[in-house]
């Protein structure tokens, strides 16, 4: 059987053999009953990395957003995200289900907004406007083609919405491939934001599972909020023990992921099929093909020879790295780039 060469998001990897033996070592109990005591060491230790109160584990990045979303909104209220936002495109349309709230959609270069962005976008108190009450970052931008926020783009956003009495949640879903690639210290993330997201499933390798963190307030609410969406979890210190590993021995090692993305950037440049690749800033590059080539012919093409990945538009093609994407699968990957020749219709 051929090997896969698996590029098509940083969610498919597989547990190590030391962060499945962490997994098997977990000491747990019904964390329902707040009896989960490597639950509890996961929520406390991510807080403190990002200088919050406190965590709340959930199964899924999704239910942690649309969790924050639902503490920081009431129904009738308005937030205020770019256009490209998970949160909006990717999350079932939760935001009108869960929270009932509108959405209003900004186009910031590469999704990455700016006080200058949002200011105008904060409706005044006025009976004909939603309430605006919560704006959402990304950090590390997905569609954007993982391209990141530092702190200094963050503060003013952050004294944009306190002056307007507006909460500021972060999808931090690749927050540390960002905090790696600026060289920005997780601990100062804590005073600007009132919600920050974390995926513990994407390029810190672990099989399941995401924290919120905020004010021991906003997390109390929170707990509520997941019971009610059913993602109170009885012995889940199994899953979350992956993700203290992952802390321990997955985050500077995401700087390996960011070199392999600008190697396969570098090969994507040089080959006639790809019109463009978007700067790589961390995991993900994110290309459009050249007239004439499509993504069904360049997809099923790099298929054959082992190599997977997606679409992320009618002639963009992505690819995300993780760690489990070898030194040998690199080469062969770049190899295969540069020689493959993709169908041409025109
Ligand atoms: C993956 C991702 C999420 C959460 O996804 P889940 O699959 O629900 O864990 C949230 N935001 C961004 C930007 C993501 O890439």
């Amino acid at each position: 059987m051929q090997i896969k060469t698996d590029f098509r998001s940083d969610t498919v990897t597989v547990p190590t053999p030391g962060m499945l033996a962490a997994m098997m070592n977990a000491r747990v109990g019904d964390d329902v009953y707040g009896e989960d005591e490597t639950v509890a060491e996961l929520e406390h230790k991510l807080a403190g990395i990002f200088n919050m109160e406190a965590g709340l584990f959930c199964p899924s990045g999704t239910m942690t957003n649309q969790i924050a979303i639902k503490c920081f909104t009431q129904p009738m209220d308005e937030v205020i995200c770019d256009q490209t936002a998970h949160v909006y495109r990717y999350e079932g349309g939760g935001i009108a289900y869960h929270s009932m709230a509108s959405v209003r959609l900004l186009n910031g270069p590469r999704g990455i907004l700016s006080p200058g962005l949002i200011a105008p976008e904060i409706n005044e108190d006025n009976i004909h406007y939603p309430n605006s009450s919560l704006v959402v970052l990304e950090n590390t931008v997905n569609k954007g083609g993982g391209a990141c926020y530092t702190l200094d783009q963050i503060a003013p956003i952050y004294e944009l919405c306190k002056e307007n009495g507006l909460k500021l949640h972060l999808d931090g879903a690749r927050v540390f491939n960002a905090l790696v690639a600026t060289g920005d210290n997780a601990y100062d993330y804590g005073q600007y934001f009132d919600g920050i997201s974390v995926c513990l499933s994407k390029g810190l390798g672990a099989p399941v599972g995401s924290v919120l963190l905020g004010s021991k307030e906003t997390i109390n609410k929170a707990r509520k909020i997941r019971k009610a969406f059913g993602g109170g979890m009885r012995q889940a210190g199994f899953l979350a023990a992956a993700g203290i590993f992952a802390l321990d021995h997955h985050v500077t090692r995401l700087a390996v992921d960011h070199q392999h993305a600008v190697l396969l950037a570098e090969a994507l440049n040089s080959v006639a099929y790809v019109e463009e690749v978007m700067p790589v800033e961390t995991n993900i590059v994110i290309f459009k093909l050249a007239k004439g080539f499509t993504t069904a012919a360049v997809l099923g093409s790099l298929n054959d020879k082992g190599i997977l990945c997606g679409t992320t538009g009618p002639d963009t093609i992505r690819f995300v790295t993780h760690l489990n994407i070898t030194e040998e699968m690199m080469a062969a990957a770049i190899e295969t780039i540069k020689e493959l020749k993709p169908l041409r219709i025109m």
